[in-house]
């Protein structure tokens, strides 16, 4: 498979070569991938996006760098380590590497410990034990999430969803990681709190040059906060490369599909949209079956496949601006498309390569006028 680097630059923090996870639904059913030869690289100070439908295999990914998913082949570096199966005890040292940030704070907020306490684990696990240390350590990684040091004498139940994510992403800096996999850490939370943590997602990255794996089904939030974006379906790359690239004009009909998917407030540009969309055909799904297919995947549901999609996989190819293709109608299937409805003035500001620092380009009130038009004030006071 070809490999992309879009950021040769910058140094790599972490690689994934060509990673292949199989799992069965029961015991004697057959094998099926939930990661097909997957590859990606996330450089230092950036975020790459990880985007699909459900059971396209993202939190597998995530897992499998945090060592919870049995990789079948391909490697994981991590700072230049491999870290593709190792044991136990040399992974608990990689805390101070690497941490992760899920969609629900109670899996890292135990609801009967104070947050202090939370946020002394793991910084614990790496074997700092003075009180002092610590203690000044959480004052310091509350307010940089904007709370009050005070916070940690209470317990979860006494803040909002968007506090509590808060508190889950203080506590993963804790011990001042390079690398932060953000598995849908957004998804649970209403829209105007969502702006407020990509906002601070983005300002912390500025301040501790943070790398990200930001995993998300969402295409507008990926879009929002993501330098760069891999676009998995059934286990797989289809297409990855720079955001801004990406997502004005995709290199493969299901990118298109998700941009197409994504809410957008003008009704009338909504109306329009369903009309470009790529219908799916029934029965298909993004979740990868068993049923053995020799072709490309989305085949079923694209619009443009010809014989030769449903016969052979077509391999991930890099083109002249960067980015990596998966797909034997690129660019041919581009002239064929429905022309989509362009948007009156996309609100979320894509990012491009001038354009960081984030923290300057994401701000809460173009956020909200993106989203769907309905803008949620359940939880404004985070
Ligand atoms: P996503 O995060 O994109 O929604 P997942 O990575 O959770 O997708 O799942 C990818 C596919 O792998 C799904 O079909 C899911 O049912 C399957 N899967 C995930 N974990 C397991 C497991 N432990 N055993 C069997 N199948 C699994
Ligand atoms: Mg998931």
């Amino acid at each position: 498979m070809t490999t992309t680097t879009h950021s040769a630059t910058t140094p790599a923090v972490l690689e994934l070569r060509n990673i292949r996870v199989g799992y069965r639904r029961r015991r004697k059913d057959p094998l099926f991938w939930a990661l097909d030869d997957v590859t990606l690289t996330v450089t230092r100070g950036r975020t790459m996006g990880l985007i699909g439908e459900s059971g396209s295999g993202k939190s597998t990914l995530a897992k499998v760098i945090l060592g919870l998913a049995p990789v079948h082949s391909g490697s994981v570096t991590l700072l230049d380590r491999d870290i593709t199966g190792i044991s136990a005890a040399q992974r608990r040292t990689l805390g101070r590497t690497l941490q992760a940030v899920f969609q629900d704070p109670n899996t890292s907020l135990n609801p009967s410990y104070t947050i202090g306490r939370s946020l002394a684990e793991p910084m614990r696990a790496q074997g700092i034990r003075s009180k002092e240390q610590i203690n000044k350590r959480t004052a310091v990684m509350l307010q940089d999430v904007n709370l009050d040091p005070a916070a940690a004498k209470k317990y979860p139940r006494q803040f909002s969803g968007g506090q509590r994510q808060r508190i889950s992403i203080a506590r993963a800096l804790m011990t001042e990681p390079q690398m932060v996999i953000c598995d849908e850490a957004v998804s649970a939370l209403d829209l105007s709190v969502q702006a407020q943590i990509l906002n601070l997602l983005s300002d912390l990255q500025d301040e501790h040059q943070l790398s990200y794996l930001f995993i998300s089904h969402d295409m507008s939030v990926v879009r929002h906060l993501c330098h760069d974006v891999t676009v998995l379906y059934q286990g797989q790359v289809m297409e990855s490369g720079p955001t801004h690239l990406v997502s004005q004009a995709p290199a493969h009909p299901y990118t298109r599909t998700l941009l197409l998917a994504a809410p957008i407030a003008d009704p009338t540009v909504q109306r329009q949209r369903r009309t470009a969309r790529v219908a799916p055909a029934s029965g298909t799904s993004a979740t990868p079956t068993p049923a053995v297919s020799t072709g490309c995947p989305f085949a079923p549901r694209c619009p443009f496949a010809i014989a030769t999609c449903w016969d052979t996989r077509p391999e991930l190819r890099t083109l002249p601006d960067g980015r990596a293709v998966a797909c034997h109608r690129y660019p041919e299937w581009q002239q064929e498309a429905p022309p989509a409805p362009t948007t009156p003035a996309p609100a979320l500001t894509p990012v491009t390569p001038t354009s960081v620092p984030l923290s300057h380009t994401i701000r809460e009130t173009s956020y909200t006028a993106m989203s769907s038009g309905e803008t949620n004030t359940k939880e404004t006071e985070i």
